[in-house]
C-alpha cells in the first residue's frame, strides 16, 4: 500500500463543485443594499417567530428535543398531515442530502434535470454516486426525457415544482405521468420549496402522491415564504418506511431550539404568510411586465424570482447589468453555474428594490 503524506477525501470528493450561495455586499459607499440574490423574504419573518427565538435564548443550555415533536405538529395541523411521516432537518438542504446518504451507494445514479437546483448534484456526488443531469425543454423539466435517463442504476429522480432558477412548474397530471413511469424503487423527490407561491389550478405540491405510494417524498422549507432562511428550518413529508430510515442517519439534534420555536411560531402565523403571498402575486406580476417591456426575456415564473435574460455581446451583457445594478446597492443573483451564463436571477423585493432595479436597468440600457 502507497504510504500518502496527508489525509485524502474518498474520490470524486474534489469533483464537486462547492456550491456558492447569492452575494449579499455592494462595493464600500453604496447607500443601501437591497440584497435580492437568495429568495429571501422581503416582508421578514413574522413577528411572532422573532418573539419565539428571543424566548429561546434564555434557555439555550438545554439540547433541543431530537425529534423536533412540537415543530412536526404544529406542520402536520396546518397540512392535515400525519406528524409519523414528517421529518424536521436543518433546512430542506439537509434532508435532500440525507436521502442521496441513505439510498445511493457508489455507481448508483440519480436523475435531476439540466437548470435543476445545484444540491442535487452537489449531495449526488458526496455519497459517491453518478449525477444524471437531463435536458430540458423551454426551461421546464421534461418527463420524457427524465424517463428515457431512468437505469437499473438510477435510485432517486429530484424534481424542483417550480424550480429554480428558472420560476418553471410542470402539472401535476405531469408529475403523475412522471412518477407512473418509473420503477417501484426509484424515490421521486418533489422538491416543493416555492410551493406556497404558485397560483395555478393545475398545481399540487404532492402530498396526496406521497400519500397514496411507497416512493414518493416532498421537502419543504421555512427559508422561503416564512422568511426564516437564516434558522435552518426544512421538513420532509415521506412514507414511514423512508422515514424511519432517515431517523437512523441524521444527526441526534439537527434542529436547533430556536429553529424549532421560530418555526412553530411561523406556521401558526397565516396572517402573515397571506401578507408574503398577496405581495409576491403582486411584484411578480409587475416585474415580468416592466422588465419585458425593457425588452428583456423573462422566463414566466411561478415562484418569488425571475429569471432575466440579457444580450449577447458585451455591453448589455449580465456580467455587465450585474456589475452596475451592484454599484447602485441592487444585488442580484448570477447564474452560470446553473448553465444560464447571460442570465440574472431577481428575487421578487420590496417596492423600493423592484422599483429601484427597474429604473436601474432601463439607465443601464441606455448606456
Ligand atoms: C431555497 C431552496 C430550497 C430551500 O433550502 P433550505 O435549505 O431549506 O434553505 C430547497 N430547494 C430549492 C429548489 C430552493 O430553491
Amino acid at each position: 500500500m502507497t504510504e500518502l503524506q496527508r489525509p485524502q477525501p474518498k474520490p470524486g470528493v474534489m469533483d464537486i463543485a462547492a456550491y456558492v450561495p447569492g452575494k449579499s455586499a455592494a462595493p464600500a459607499g453604496v447607500a443601501k443594499v437591497h440584497k435580492l440574490s437568495s429568495n429571501e423574504s422581503p416582508l421578514g419573518p413574522s413577528p411572532k417567530a422573532i418573539e419565539a427565538v428571543r424566548d429561546v435564548a434564555a434557555k439555550l443550555e438545554f439540547y433541543p428535543d431530537g425529534a423536533s415533536t412540537r415543530l412536526r405538529e404544529a406542520i402536520a395541523e396546518a397540512h392535515g398531515l400525519n406528524p409519523a411521516n414528517i421529518l424536521c432537518s436543518n433546512g430542506s438542504d439537509e434532508v435532500l442530502g440525507l436521502l442521496a446518504l441513505t439510498y445511493l451507494q457508489p455507481g448508483d445514479e440519480a436523475i435531476f434535470t439540466e437548470h435543476g437546483f445545484l444540491v442535487y448534484r452537489i449531495y449526488t456526488q458526496a455519497a459517491s454516486a453518478v449525477p444524471v443531469a437531463v435536458k430540458e425543454t423551454d426551461e421546464t423539466a421534461d418527463v420524457d426525457a427524465i424517463l428515457a435517463a431512468v437505469t437499473e442504476k438510477t435510485r432517486i429522480v429530484f424534481l424542483a415544482n417550480p424550480n429554480n432558477p428558472t420560476g418553471t412548474y410542470i402539472p401535476f397530471d405531469e408529475v403523475r405521468r412522471l412518477h407512473a413511469g418509473l420503477p417501484k424503487h426509484v424515490i421521486l423527490v418533489l422538491d416543493a420549496a416555492y410551493a406556497e407561491y404558485v397560483r395555478r389550478n393545475d398545481y399540487e405540491s404532492g402530498m396526496e402522491l406521497v400519500s397514496s405510494s411507497h416512493n414518493v417524498v416532498m421537502t419543504r422549507t421555512f427559508s422561503k415564504i416564512h422568511g426564516l432562511g437564516g434558522a435552518r428550518i426544512g421538513w420532509i413529508y415521506a412514507p414511514a418506511e423512508i422515514i424511519d430510515a432517515l431517523n437512523r442517519v441524521r444527526g441526534p439534534f439537527n434542529v436547533n431550539a430556536a429553529a424549532i420555536e421560530a418555526g412553530v411560531a411561523a406556521m401558526k402565523d397565516r396572517a402573515h404568510v397571506e401578507a408574503a403571498l398577496a405581495h409576491n402575486d403582486k411584484w411578480l406580476a409587475w416585474l415580468t411586465q416592466e422588465l419585458t417591456a425593457l425588452g428583456l426575456r423573462v422566463t414566466p415564473s411561478v415562484g418569488n424570482f425571475v429569471l432575466v435574460h440579457f444580450a449577447d455581446g458585451e455591453r448589455h451583457s449580465a456580467a455587465a447589468a450585474d456589475e452596475y445594478l451592484t454599484q447602485r446597492g441592487y444585488i442580484l443573483r448570477r447564474v452560470a453555474g446553473y448553465g444560464f451564463p447571460n442570465a440574472l436571477r431577481m428575487t421578487i423585493g420590496t417596492e423600493e428594490a423592484n422599483r429601484g432595479v427597474v429604473a436601474a436597468l432601463v439607465e443601464f440600457l441606455k448606456t
